[in-house]
């Protein structure tokens, strides 16, 4: 189940984004990684707190603690 990071499809061109979860939980947003697009990811303070609350559930089961 847990194949790699979690990856999204850009919004504007569709190529596969990794998530960078520490960067988009302190409210940073993920610049697309292709070179001919600008599109910016971001999400909202409070849904960067769940998903930071969502992921401690992951890094619990590795036996990451912080
Ligand atoms: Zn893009």
């Amino acid at each position: 189940m847990q194949g790699g990071p979690p990856q999204i499809p850009c919004p504007a061109c569709q190529a596969p984004l990794v998530l960078d979860v520490d960067l988009l939980t302190s409210g940073a947003s993920l610049a697309c990684t292709n070179i001919h697009c600008d599109a910016r990811i971001g999400i909202a303070q409070e849904s960067a707190a769940m998903l930071a609350r969502a992921l401690q559930g992951h890094r619990n089961l590795k036996g990451v603690t912080h």
